[in-house]
């Protein structure tokens, strides 16, 4: 579990901290060498959450666009309609075993405040869960799971009241709390241990792509694509790639695609600086300022990514594009009517990519891409932008 991925990473967090991100760091070595822990987590990720989840032939596309062959991870069949249920739980569990009663968490769009509630209710932990005033009444569907599911949302009321300030408001809120409280980190962000905590949970997505992959065709894939926001679809479906001649291509949100727009796409157009405890690529102006994102995805929708992204990126190892949002929209629509699935407009960025390369391909090439949930939170948004053309 690597402190630092190159420059990357790092903890920078007030000393109180120190001792609880220890603590934590502690409890995972030993957790994931323990029979009995695993055993508990795959069998909740098989009974309760569904996996694990189809690798699927999009066979009508794939002849629509006349190349490479194009294959969906199906992480929109997760409990909770996203991969953040992978995530959630394992952290769950990791808050039992340091023996917590109280789990807090921030969230933007609120999937993963949803899958926060969701496992707070099934590990009986009292959940909490920071939310932007701006975002909740954006995203009021989401907020009523929340509470259906028992846990309480808190409005944050600073600043842009979005999903900076929530995750301020928690890191807060842990800092007076640390005795009774884990804090339920949503992406593979922030202080060290949590990006490689978060990203070995969501491993489980590039584990079985592999797998199904030998079984489908007896090989692996030729490229692999996953949408970027913080980062964790993309780090769990690369993380066991790594060391495989697989080609690796992660997409994030380019916004309105304006010259002037930096959208939300950290690696493409931020520089390296501190945020949140981490050292990664920001969106930040010439004083070092956090810059305000836009993304027609609320997932991607964050100012950071992810360490491991930085390193990655530095590296040459994994490839970082982004795809503006009438491109994603686009890919929405051109899925829901060749395949009868209904995206999120998240990974409808990595399926737009992933078509747009396709073509250049033989039809002998497999492509991947994770499709990280399912679109039933978008379809508000969806309706208010013109049909294609
Ligand atoms: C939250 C979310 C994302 C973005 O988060 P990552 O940590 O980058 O994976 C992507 N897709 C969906 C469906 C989400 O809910």
């Amino acid at each position: 579990m690597p402190e630092w991925y190159g420059s990357f990473g790092g903890a920078y967090v007030p000393e109180t901290l120190v001792p609880a991100l220890k603590a934590l760091e502690e409890a995972w070595r030993t957790a994931r060498r323990d029979p009995a822990f695993k055993a508990e987590l795959a069998r909740l990720s098989r009974e309760w959450g569904g996996r694990p989840t189809p690798l699927y032939f999009a066979e009508n596309l794939t002849r629509e666009i006349g190349g490479a062959q194009i294959y969906l991870k199906r992480e929109d069949l997760v409990h909770g309609g996203a991969h953040k249920f992978n995530n959630a739980l394992g952290q769950a569990l990791l808050a039992k075993r340091l023996g917590k009663t109280r789990l807090i968490a921030e969230t933007g769009a609120g999937q993963h405040g949803v899958a926060t509630a969701m496992v707070g209710a099934k590990l009986a932990l009292r959940t909490e869960v920071y939310m932007g005033s701006v975002d909740m009444e954006r995203q009021k569907p989401n907020v009523l799971r929340m509470r259906l599911l028992g846990a309480t949302v808190r409005p944050v009321d600073h600043g842009a009241k979005t999903l900076k300030e929530a995750i301020n408001e928690a890191f807060r809120d842990w800092i007076t709390n640390v005795q009774t409280t884990y804090y339920l980190i949503g992406s593979a962000v922030g202080p060290h241990p949590f990006p490689s905590i978060v990203s070995d949970f969501q491993s489980v997505i590039g584990k079985e792509i592999l797998r199904q992959s030998k079984q489908a065709w007896g090989g692996h894939p030729d490229l692999v694509v996953a949408c970027v926001g913080g980062g964790s679809n993309a780090i769990g479906t690369f993380q066991p790639m790594l060391r495989t001649p697989v080609k690796l291509l992660g997409v994030e949100a380019g916004g309105s695609g304006s010259s002037l727009a930096v959208g939300s796409a950290s690696l493409t157009k931020g520089r390296p600086g501190v945020l949140q405890g981490m050292r990664t690529y920001l969106l930040q102006d010439a004083e070092g300022q956090v810059l305000e994102t836009e993304s027609i995805a609320a997932g991607l929708d964050y100012a950071g990514v992810g360490p491991e992204h930085a390193f990655l990126k530095e590296s040459g190892r994994v490839e970082y594009t982004s795809v503006t949002d009438r491109e994603a929209l686009d890919a929405f629509h051109r899925l829901c009517r060749a395949e009868g699935i209904l995206p999120a407009l998240e990974p409808s960025h990595a399926l737009a990519e992933a078509m747009r390369r396709a073509r250049d391909l033989p039809k002998t090439a497999r492509i991947v891409v994770t499709l990280s949930g399912r679109g039933d939170k978008d379809l508000e948004v969806v309706a208010q932008h013109a049909p294609p053309g």
